[in-house]
């Protein structure tokens, strides 16, 4: 057979998906050992040029996988995917292991306590590789805003593999892990899953618990899902998903099966759904070929017996600018905590002899924050100060009112509703690092489904001018099944259409040598 991963080590086991590891690992066939060793390879070989991790656990993830191994052996696997290892972004709490959401003002933090979604691996028995690289506090679409060096994209190391959640979407598509936790205020699973090829899930909001994800913004922000296949996505969401005391805003409720609906979207079972398509989220600054995959997937899915109606969302053309009065207010008070009395750094102002607290407070903030946490912070307290609230914030809450009024028409004319999910391909890297706005724009598509709390998946749709390109589908809110369905009925039949995963053919990465 020919040989397309020439830059894999030894085993393939890192090409598996997470239900072909569990289902290995509950038929004896391999160990967690075995599987976590394997992967912690690949991150030894490939990641000096990838660089999807801030900090990697071997000793951790073999200690946890040795136990899972034990388990196994007794017949007491925790969950099915007991065993099978994962990455987490760097934004989500893990008691004991470095957590800095890609901030210089957080290096060196150790949080004495677990994110609830982490603290539900580690009961379930994913070993955890290490933590992902992200935009500074989850703020960007490229990664490229991180305090510690951008990640690359594995397709083509010269471009960006999207943001904040870069480095999960990275590491997954670089093979280096089965599965990985990313984070959406504005889109931050589901572009970089669309310009890596992979996976990613948005799920309702409160459907997953924030405790311990430290907020960018509380009303927006969702953890979720970076997987390559739909099924390994319903798998992890429906681990990490459901009621949790500790999140005020979780919600108690059954969230539907969601690794039936991926079964039975991937037995191509659509028949009956209607499929609306926005008609403000395409078209008009979505490149050709972007556009082109996204046609064909819906045409795709047209085959298997859905429905496609056009559907009109008017107010989502506000989403953006909506989105960038209330993300920023909400951030410039979560960030406030960082006052260098509690967390992280502290700097001490020059030729200050005694400083006073906000002194040291404004060296610290000054020397701790990027460019883009600033920018944010500044405009965020200016659209909450008292002379502009209600003509910025308070017309801001406005429009998401109507966005949401938006979404609830739609619905009542389609099940689902679809679009492109992100409006180009993987842009080079400092392509538009200068330029803040035309950096936002990456978020048309994703945004309006954080205003509005709905769930939203992006599988890939193909290939356009050689690099991925994917497909959104958003549901009602607490439908999270219906975009397992869908994006797993898309995923079979383009999968079949390309002869296999369309992470099959993605180049090569550089190794380097590792002593063993
Ligand atoms: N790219 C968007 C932003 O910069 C979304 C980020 C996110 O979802 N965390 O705010």
């Amino acid at each position: 057979m020919a040989d397309q991963t020439s830059d894999l080590t030894a085993s393939d086991l890192t090409r598996r998906t997470a239900a072909e590891l569990a289902d290995a690992l509950a038929a004896g066939e391999t160990t967690s050992v075995e599987l976590t060793t394997a992967h912690l390879e690949r991150i030894a070989v490939v990641d000096a040029a990838v660089h999807s991790f801030l900090h990697v656990d071997a000793e951790g993830a073999l200690a946890a996988a040795e136990e899972s191994d034990a388990r196994r052996a007794r017949g007491e696997a925790a969950s099915r995917l007991d065993g099978v290892p994962i990455a987490v972004k760097d934004v989500l709490t893990t008691k004991g292991m470095p957590t800095t959401c890609g901030s210089k003002i957080l290096e060196g933090w150790v949080p004495p306590y677990d994110a609830t979604v982490v603290q539900r691996l580690r009961a379930a028995g994913l070993p955890m590789l290490g933590k992902t690289n992200m935009d500074e506090f989850a703020m960007g679409s490229s990664t490229e805003h991180s305090a510690y060096g951008p990640t690359r994209n594995p397709w083509d190391l010269d471009r960006i593999p999207g943001g904040s959640g870069g480095g999960s979407a990275a590491a997954v598509s670089a093979f280096e892990a089965p599965l990985a936790l990313g984070t959406d205020t504005g889109g931050s699973i589901r572009q970089p899953a669309a310009v890596t090829g992979s996976v990613g899930v948005k799920p309702t909001y409160g459907g997953v618990s924030r405790y311990g994800l430290v907020a960018m913004a509380n009303s927006l922000d969702q953890v979720g899902p970076v997987t390559r296949t739909v099924l390994d996505a319903a798998l992890l969401h429906e681990l990490i998903g459901g009621h949790d005391p500790l999140d005020s805003t979780s919600i108690d409720q059954p969230m539907g099966d969601l690794v039936a609906a991926a079964q039975q979207g991937a037995a191509g079972d659509v028949r009956g759904l209607r499929v609306g398509v926005v008609k403000e989220l395409t078209g008009e600054g979505y490149q050709a070929g972007v556009q082109e995959r996204f046609d064909e997937a819906v045409a795709v899915l047209v085959e298997a017996g859905a429905e496609v109606v056009e559907v009109s969302c008017p107010n989502f053309v506000h989403a953006l600018a909506a989105y960038y009065l209330i993300m920023p207010s909400e951030a410039s008070s979560n960030l406030a905590r960082f006052d260098a009395m509690r967390y992280g750094i502290r700097v001490l102002p020059d030729g200050v002899d005694a400083p006073s607290a906000e002194e040291v407070m404004r060296a610290t903030r000054d020397a701790g924050f990027g460019d883009e946490v600033k920018r944010r912070i500044i405009l965020g307290t200016y659209a909450l100060s008292s002379g502009y609230y209600d003509a910025y914030y308070g017309r801001a809450q406005q429009i998401r009112t109507l966005i949401s009024q938006d979404f609830a028409a739609a619905f009542t004319q389609a099940d689902v509703l679809v679009s492109p999910t992100a409006p180009t391909t993987a842009f080079k890297l400092g392509e538009k690092l200068d330029d803040p706005v035309a950096m936002y724009l990456n978020d048309l598509a994703t945004i309006p489904a954080n205003l509005a709390g709905v769930p939203g998946i992006s599988v890939p749709s193909g290939l356009a001018d050689g690099l991925p390109a994917g497909f959104q589908v958003l549901a009602p809110a607490l439908a999270d099944d219906r975009v397992y369905r869908v994006g797993a009925a898309v995923e079979a039949a383009l999968t079949d259409r390309w002869g296999g995963p369309l992470l099959g053919q993605a180049p090569a990465l550089p190794t380097t040598e590792v002593a063993r």
